[in-house]
């Protein structure tokens, strides 16, 4: 697959947690950013920062997928099985949230009304966690709720090359019924999920079966509900995939980098047809399957 083979021979590059940094202070100084010319501009600046990255690097990937969609569950299956790490922007901004940092407050009014926080923001955690990880030798990512809109998308494009956007696509019945029924591990943040959605084969489409997924018994008297995921907050979070994501679907797609993938159904069916896309093979999940 071509999107995979440029991947794998992705040449040296700033990592992004460099770029990013550069970007807050290019962002913060001016309200018309434009990558292109504005990282030019400014190159000297980050130079000394660039003779001392790697040669190489890792995949660089996106999820794409409206609330809901299961980003998170496959992200973090392919962070695992990849080595790289799994970076979702809503897990950093409801980390900000729990930290009662002085953004705390804030960002608790946007996130509960199911509004999209400011690329500022996002961008300064974003790079933060990059940053951190680079301190540990992390290398690659896979993003997770990041860009979502097409401005976000544009500054990453200026900053770092992504290798391939993944448009998880799942039947819009089925979304709502996620979000609601998903609940968190209040200790471990496992995600589970008690939604048993069960949709019938009607005018020549076929049934959909989606198994709830259930907490390990060490979770079962811990779990909680994101306070986003009520149904009004749920619609309000599609309409704005809608006006604000969506487009970003076109952005990738307009430069060959987005693979579309539609979910056939629960993680049983839906991880091996995703690995088989990706041209990947899960040595454990064969031999959990097996056992
Ligand atoms: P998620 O867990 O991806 O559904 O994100 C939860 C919330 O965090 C979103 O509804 C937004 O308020 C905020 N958020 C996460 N990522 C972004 C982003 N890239 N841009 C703006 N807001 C974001």
């Amino acid at each position: 697959m071509a999107v995979l083979s440029r991947c794998i021979t992705a040449a040296a590059k700033p990592t992004a947690a460099t770029t990013f940094s550069y970007l807050i202070r290019a962002i913060s100084s001016s309200s018309t950013f434009d990558p292109e010319t504005d990282l030019n501009r400014n190159k000297p600046a980050t130079l000394a920062i660039l003779n001392r990255e790697p040669k190489g690097r890792n995949v660089q990937w996106v999820f794409l997928g409206c609330p809901g969609v299961g980003k998170g569950t496959y992200a973090s299956r392919l962070s695992n099985l990849l080595g790289v790490p799994h970076i979702s922007t809503g897990d950093l901004v409801r980390d900000e949230l729990a930290s009662f940092g002085p953004l705390s407050s804030q960002l608790k009014e946007i996130v509960n009304q199911g509004k999209l926080v400011s690329d500022e923001i996002i961008i300064d955690l974003l790079s933060k966690r990059l940053e951190m990880g680079e301190a540990k030798g992390e290398s690659g990512f896979i993003l997770d709720g990041f860009p979502r809109t097409v401005r976000q998308a544009e500054i990453l494009e200026g900053v770092t090359d992504i290798d391939l956007v993944i448009n998880l696509k799942l039947r819009e019945e089925a979304l709502l019924a996620k979000c609601l029924g998903r609940r968190i591990c209040s200790e471990c943040g496992g995600n589970y999920n008690v939604a048993s959605i069960d949709i019938k084969a009607e005018n020549g489409r076929p049934g959909m079966y989606m198994a709830p997924l259930p907490p390990p018994p060490q979770c079962a008297s811990k779990l909680i509900t994101r306070p986003d995921d009520t149904e009004e907050v749920v619609k309000q979070r599609l309409r704005i995939y809608q006006a604000m994501t969506r487009p970003v679907e076109d952005f990738y797609r307009s430069r060959g980098k987005l693979l579309e993938f539609d979910l056939p159904g629960g993680i049983p069916e839906s991880w091996p047809k995703l690995l088989r896309a990706l041209n990947l093979e899960d040595h454990d999940d064969k031999q959990s399957a097996a056992a």
